[in-house]
């Protein structure tokens, strides 16, 4: 925990990247490097959907309950991010007496150069994003926000502009969109499309991030084509359902599509809206559309 309402995690792919060389489809699609990348959330309580397929605890699961809307007062930018950084290094401990830790990549890593806002919540629901993002920035860090898009006046007043921006896209209609992603807030749907329509007035390259659950969500493709249209993003991320922590309650094991059904699924989107399939990773069953031959790269040590 950062504070009242933040955190980090430690991403199985910054371990990975410390003690084997392999590294999250991040790096291998924008070189935002593993062992330099932070985990975090301002939000960690709260969010506007109650997706079935997220992997955080919900209200109501484990007996609990609590009012995800009912927002905290906020902690402030600086606080949040001079507590991520510290609490980064502490994840470090213990890494430099693992024989399999490469030492140069551990002295990196006490130099992150990444933030995803993106662990769990819904980060725009956190006042002073902009303000965030901009302190963020300030010290030397590149950000990728990713939002459900429910609250576009909060995207659209950010004032500082993320890395890149990802809004989930996770039902082609809003008869899936109401199943799957289970909107806590009024007319969640034409929200969603209220910020997509206003996407490409963003000067950050943007993606369209989908999450795909097999059994829910992998129909209707044309039904994603036109919200791609709508938006027209930089990428589109087609990534698997990955059947972990609390989402395990939610859905089964056969709910996760192999790497094999998303590519077919990009194959689809890729005829139907033009962006080409630029690259993949298997590890993370994720891949890649984009109208732009490579994407763009970021992060260097
Ligand atoms: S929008 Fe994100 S954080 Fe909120 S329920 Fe869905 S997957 Fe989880």
């Amino acid at each position: 925990m950062v504070g009242k309402h933040s955190a980090v995690k430690r991403c199985k792919w910054f371990y990975e990247a410390l003690t084997s060389g392999r590294s999250c489809y991040k790096q291998k699609f924008y070189g935002i490097k593993s062992h330099q990348c932070i985990q975090m959330s301002p939000a960690l309580f709260y969010c506007t959907q109650q997706c079935l397929f997220c992997w955080r605890a919900q209200n109501g699961d484990l007996q609990i309950k609590w009012d995800e809307m009912k927002l905290p007062e906020w902690d402030s930018a600086e606080e949040i991010a001079q507590g991520l950084l510290k609490v980064q290094n502490k994840i470090l401990g213990g890494y430099k007496g693992n024989p399999r830790t490469d030492p140069q990549k551990f002295r990196e890593a006490f130099r992150p150069k990444h933030v995803a806002i993106s662990l769990t919540g819904e980060p725009t629901l956190y006042e002073p994003l902009g303000e965030f993002i901009r302190t963020l920035h300030a010290k030397g860090l590149t950000t990728f926000l990713v939002s459900n898009g429910n609250l576009p006046h909060k995207l659209s007043n950010l004032g500082e502009e993320p890395t890149q921006l990802y809004v989930s896209v996770c039902a082609p209609n809003e008869e899936v969109f109401r199943r799957v992603c289970r909107p806590q807030v009024a007319d969640a749907w034409s929200k969603l499309n209220e910020t997509l329509a206003f996407l490409p007035s963003f000067r950050c390259p943007t993606a369209i991030r989908s999450t795909l659950v097999k059994g829910h969500n992998m129909e209707d493709v044309e039904g994603y084509a036109k919200l791609v249209e709508k938006a027209d993003p930089t990428y589109i991320e087609a990534k698997a359902y990955m059947h972990v922590g609390f989402s395990s309650r939610r859905l089964g094991f056969d709910n996760m599509p192999k790497h094999s059904e998303v590519y077919d699924f990009a194959v689809q989107l890729s005829e139907k809206t033009g962006y080409r399939i630029v690259d993949e990773s298997k590890d993370s069953r994720v891949v890649l559309l984009s109208k732009r031959e490579k994407p763009i790269q970021f992060s260097s040590s």
